[in-house]
């Protein structure tokens, strides 16, 4: 085991939702670990938990018990404000709600977590050309959200998620809404990415995204039911990367 300390560790986390009277184990009991550099896809049916576990460890929904630590700092027990710190220092989002700035251009709206960052304007410039370039959104970059399909607005947000390099990244189905070219493009980008170092952790129900990573958690009833390293890809007689991943549910 690395001597740095895990990008994520949560322990016993739990998530009861109270629908009115009625509570809702959404997670239960999990216990995971998330090396840096690792690539994590989290899998399972629908209403397993995926999402809630991924709004927890971005601090975007809060534990009923148990403990979250990123980058070795307990996380749970922060303020909403120091998380909030944390989060734009350490982690990029991409959910399924984009919540890009209006107001602003693609290219700026991918800049700015970079500049708060820290990050110089010509790096977080070189930056937001790279990744625009890699996702095919170049010819967007002046244009503002409103003028964007869901597709290329999933794209602008994994962009922007990735601008400053964060420690983790945290994406619940980032090819959602995309047709096969441009999952293509967004695989080929997180395969670069991780190539890279950086530490991803992804809902997604897409065999060939989970066949990116180099292990698959699966959910059911808000609890771990499986968690394996990926096989080698197959490769088909088109070179293309086979469906390794059974789908469950
Ligand atoms: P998944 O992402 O795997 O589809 P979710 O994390 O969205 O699963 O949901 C897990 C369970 O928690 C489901 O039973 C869902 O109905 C419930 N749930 C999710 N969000 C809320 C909420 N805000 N209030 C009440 N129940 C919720």
């Amino acid at each position: 085991m690395s001597g740095s300390p895990a990008t994520v560790k949560t322990i016993n986390l739990n998530k009861v939702y109270q629908n009115g009277t009625v509570p809702v184990h959404a997670v239960r009991g999990v216990d995971l670990r998330v090396d840096p550099g690792e690539f994590v896809a989290v899998m399972g049916p629908s209403g397993s938990g995926k999402s809630t576990l991924l709004h927890m460890l971005g601090g975007l929904d809060s534990r009923t018990s148990g403990e979250i630590w990123l980058d070795g700092k307990r996380a749970d027990t922060l303020s909403e404000s120091a998380w909030a710190l944390l989060r734009r220092r350490k982690v990029g989002f991409v959910f399924q709600f984009f919540n890009l700035v209006a107001t602003m251009t693609v290219a700026d709206n991918v800049e700015l977590p970079a500049l708060l960052a820290g990050m110089s304007p010509r790096t977080a410039r070189e930056r937001r050309e790279y990744l625009l370039g890699a996702l095919g959104m170049t010819e967007r970059a002046d244009a503002p959200p409103a003028q964007l399909s869901g597709g290329e607005q999933q794209r602008v947000a994994l962009a922007r998620a990735l601008a400053n390099r964060p420690s983790l990244l945290l994406a619940d189905e980032p090819t959602g809404n995309l047709d096969s070219r441009n999952t293509r493009d967004v695989l080929r980008l997180l395969g670069e990415v991780h190539r890279d170092g950086q530490t991803i952790v992804l809902v997604t129900h897409d065999a060939r995204v989970a066949g990116l990573a180099d292990r698959v958690v699966s959910l059911l009833d808000g609890e771990i039911v499986d968690d394996g390293v990926v096989p080698a890809p197959r490769r088909g007689p088109a070179g293309r990367v086979g469906d390794v991943i059974e789908l469950r549910g």
